[in-house]
């Protein structure tokens, strides 16, 4: 009988009805019943507030809540929703393609819309293949960074293979080379691991490099597999080792992009021009889904041809969508600001500022800090995903009104550009009152899922 009545609040109905991502719902903690959002904070049920620490996923740049993106929204989906981009142009696809070569100051480029991370890689994944194809080159391997992520898509878990997410899919997996990575942090450059894997990685190429088609990295910091980062050097030193065999540079700024790194693109920050560029999550704000796919033009021409066989056989349903699109272009003009780089600095020192305060604590090491990322790792525990030392930090925190999601014993900030230095402070606080408790603080704890 009872089994038939109606649930009656919004988790027990999300637990009849609703699979969440990245998420084992045995024993899972009670997710959070949000309700509404604004600027940095995210509004549960019953009003109580919370920090948005980690921008929604880090995608959520200018905070929630925006009536400039909202109207642009509002005014295009009123002009023109939708129709499909195969043989038929719009002015919002075209625009936001001008700025976004603009911007990227690659030279000469195309821009390939797909609808997230995982397909804008795809798509650069697939671009990289065929070009070769196209010339009747066979050159099956890829190069990545160790633990690099680049989406959950098939052909994006494969290159985010030595990640170790995605062990289950071993079986569907192509074959990919994993280049160690030589992690920096504040003060700590290792000279010495770098040479020492460009020098390997060189005797590789010597056999194999003629075989592969592209290197694909997430520049300067790699963001699931905990906020690692790496000098610009040894990126630079790795892509022009690459590039004398001939191999294409893919850079991964899904994450990186749009200011989160300082600049606008990471790019910006290495003297290296990718041949192709992936962008996803913040583009649009990030309150709706668009991929975007640069690529150098001279590639765009090796697809050029008689027949179809040499074209690019890619498209979604919404590529090209003129509501995404409208929405990116009005976050690009929230980005030029002139007020915008004051905030971007300020949001900085403050981050920089309380990473480096936790130096005290033995309980935390490696602190680090780039543009608007700032992270350390908890001391003495087993790193990665299937670690869960940081999660009753995450709980502490999120009683105290702060939303974080550490990866393992990594933990990140990488808050929403509208958010104040207090705000970043009043963060940090409920960290350093967390490090400062004894480390039994929380022995019956369960895990949540946050
Ligand atoms: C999040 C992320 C992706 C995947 O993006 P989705 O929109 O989640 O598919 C790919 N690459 C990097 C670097 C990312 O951080």
């Amino acid at each position: 009988m009872s089994e038939n009545l109606p649930p009656v609040n919004l988790l027990q109905r999300d637990a009849r009805s609703v699979w969440h991502p990245y998420t084992q719902h045995q024993g899972a903690a009670p997710f959070l019943p949000v309700q509404s959002a604004s600027g940095p904070w995210i509004y549960t049920e019953d009003g109580r507030p919370y920090l948005d620490m980690i921008s929604s996923w880090w995608v959520n740049i200018h905070g929630h809540g925006s009536r400039f993106l909202a109207d642009a929204i509002h005014a295009q989906c009123l002009a023109l929703d939708h129709v499909q981009f195969a043989g038929i142009t719009h002015e919002p696809a075209v625009q936001l393609a001008e700025k976004l070569i603009a911007r990227a100051a690659m030279g000469d480029c195309r821009v390939f819309y797909s609808d997230n991370g995982s397909t804008a890689v795809e798509v650069a994944l697939k671009i990289a293949h065929q070009y070769w194809v196209n010339r009747n080159e066979k050159r099956p391997l890829i190069l990545a960074l160790e633990g690099g992520y680049h989406g959950d898509t098939v052909g994006a878990m494969s290159l985010g293979r030595s990640s170790g997410f995605f062990n289950a899919f071993e079986d569907l997996f192509f074959e990919v080379h994993a280049i160690p990575v030589p992690e920096t942090w504040h003060d700590h450059i290792p000279a010495d691991a770098e040479e020492k894997i460009l020098t390997r990685l060189e005797a590789w190429l010597k056999e194999k490099g003629a075989s592969v088609s592209a290197l694909i990295v997430e520049p300067l910091v790699q963001g699931a597999a905990g906020m690692r980062f790496h000098s610009h050097g040894f990126l630079e030193k790795l892509c022009s080792l690459v590039r004398s065999y001939g191999i294409l540079v893919v850079f991964d700024e899904v994450m990186t992009g749009f200011y989160r790194l300082g600049t606008f693109f990471a790019l910006q920050q290495t003297a290296i021009l990718p041949d192709l560029l992936c962008l996803s999550k913040g583009i649009t704000g990030g309150i709706l889904p668009l991929g975007a796919t640069l690529a150098q033009s001279w590639i765009f021409e090796g697809f050029l041809g008689e027949t179809f066989q040499t074209a690019l056989a890619h498209g979604h349903s919404f590529t090209g969508n003129p509501i995404c699109c409208a929405a990116a272009l009005a976050s690009l003009t929230l980005l030029e600001d002139p007020e915008f780089p004051v905030r971007l600095n300020a949001i900085h020192r403050a981050l920089e500022r309380n990473v480096l305060s936790l130096k005290v604590s033995p309980r935390s090491t490696r602190h680090r800090c780039l543009g608007t990322v700032a992270a350390f790792d908890l001391a003495s525990t087993s790193a990665r995903y299937g670690d869960f030392s940081g999660r009753p930090l995450a709980h502490f925190a999120r009683e105290n009104g702060v939303l974080i999601r550490p990866i393992g014993n990594v933990v990140y900030v990488l808050p929403p550009y509208c958010v104040t230095s207090a705000q970043i402070d009043s963060a940090f606080d409920v960290i350093r009152a967390w490090l400062a408790s004894p480390e039994d603080a929380f022995p019956a704890y369960t895990p949540p899922s946050c």
